[in-house]
């Protein structure tokens, strides 16, 4: 708190009214900024999720899988994901960085 007010000018019997205008202005700002990305990834989570629905009804084509590199099982695919799981992400970064230290010291 103590850094925010020592944004603001003191003038007599207060803050700089001016200050104090533009700072709300500028927080505002910035906040409607990160809503407004927020607000586009849950559409574009919520479109997922969706077509996903869909799938799994038996009312949209099913979603195109392929084998998870680490586990083989079937995993989504949807540009990002490369792996079925968060745990199986972490094994295959843990092997890539067992691989790179290897070439590294050349064994
Ligand atoms: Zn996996």
């Amino acid at each position: 708190m103590d850094t925010v007010i020592q944004k603001f000018r003191s003038a007599l019997g207060g803050f700089n009214r001016q200050d104090v205008q533009t700072y709300i202005e500028e927080t505002a700002a910035a906040h409607r900024k990160e809503l407004a990305q927020l607000q586009e990834r849950l559409e574009q989570a919520e479109g997922r999720t969706a077509e996903l629905e869909a799938a799994l009804s038996g009312q949209g084509p099913a979603p195109e899988t392929r084998p998870c590199p680490v586990c083989g099982r079937p995993a989504l695919l949807d540009g990002r994901r490369r792996y079925c799981s968060e745990a199986c992400a972490r094994a295959a970064l843990r092997e890539q960085k067992r691989d790179y230290m290897r070439k590294k010291r050349g064994w």
